[in-house]
């Protein structure tokens, strides 16, 4: 039926799907971020991409960038590694070797050609599910056939423009909702649209609204706080319903408490990742 179709998720939702922290636990026990994205001048979303997914509770984090973020990941992110194929100074190209950590990729990517074959690359190499955000998007909306080697169960973050470039668009709600549905069923993948009360849908066709956020967070790097999000909770095996799900909720709640101490158009991305500690007392 059409009300089974659709969930709002509330907190008490939230506190079903939260897992506790053994005592035996160990770094190795929650997991390894492999961030992949950057280009020349749009590194500091991989920096709020990569805070983001150690923030949320990811036991490591690297970064995957072309040569010109090496050092500026290592000095804003101490907490994180680096790596790189070093095949270029400014956009990511050449060849991927999977390293089986849990990746997410496109935050400051560019699309450029051949990042576009890059991309292709970093798809054929992965098996597990991926987190798939921003500029990653918009070169599989190019090349709309990569759709179909996707790993089940990735998860595509696309704001309002990415999703129109991805699925086309729409006339109304409905139509948006049933092309959404669509999508998910015939790529066997989770898309999380982003905006005020984001909707994850799941490949079941099942969808989820959100309730937390606010218009503060309609920022420069908000989504790439959320694709760390996700991907650290992805790496800490989190089923990949639940990460979206859970990784959405507790972004906009980081950005609700934001505005309860600064004022809503004060609001930065970076001040989202300083809030995960205290979004993640809620869970
Ligand atoms: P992006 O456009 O990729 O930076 O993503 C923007 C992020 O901010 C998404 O997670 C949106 O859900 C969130 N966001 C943007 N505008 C609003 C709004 N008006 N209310 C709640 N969340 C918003
Ligand atoms: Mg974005």
């Amino acid at each position: 039926t059409i009300e089974s179709d659709y969930e709002y998720i509330q907190s008490n939702d939230i506190l079903k799907i939260t897992k506790k922290r053994d005592v035996f636990s160990h770094k190795g026990t929650f997991g390894h971020v492999e961030m992949i994205g950057g280009s020349h001048g749009k590194i500091g979303a991989m920096i709020l991409a990569t805070k983001a997914s150690l923030r949320v509770g990811a036991g490591l984090s690297t970064a995957f960038t072309p040569n010109c973020g090496m050092q500026i990941m290592q000095t804003s992110v101490p907490e994180a590694m680096w790596t790189g194929n070093r095949a270029n100074e400014y956009y990511l190209e050449g060849n991927y070797i999977s390293s089986n950590k849990t990746v997410a990729i496109g935050p400051g990517l560019g699309i450029h050609p051949k990042t576009q074959t890059f991309l292709h690359l970093v798809l054929k190499a992965t098996k597990t599910p991926m987190v798939i955000d921003a500029d990653a998007i918009n070169i599989l909306a190019r090349n709309k056939e990569w759709l179909n080697i996707l790993p089940e169960n990735s998860i595509l973050t696309p704001h309002p423009k990415e999703f129109e470039r991805l699925i086309g668009s729409f006339s109304n709600d409905a139509e948006k909702l049933k092309k959404l549905k669509e999508f998910t069923a015939t790529y066997k993948c989770i898309v999380v649209l982003k905006g005020a009360h984001t909707a994850v849908a799941n490949v079941n066709g099942q969808i989820y609204f959100n309730c937390t956020g606010n218009p503060g967070m309609a920022t420069a790097g908000s989504g790439d706080v959320l694709t760390g999000m996700i991907a650290g909770l992805l790496a800490q095996q989190y089923s990949p319903i639940h990460a979206a799900i859970l990784g959405v909720y507790l972004h906009g709640l980081a950005g609700d408490l934001t505005v309860k101490e600064i004022g809503m158009p004060s609001l930065i991305a970076s001040d989202l990742v300083n809030y995960i500690g205290k979004a993640t007392l809620h869970m």
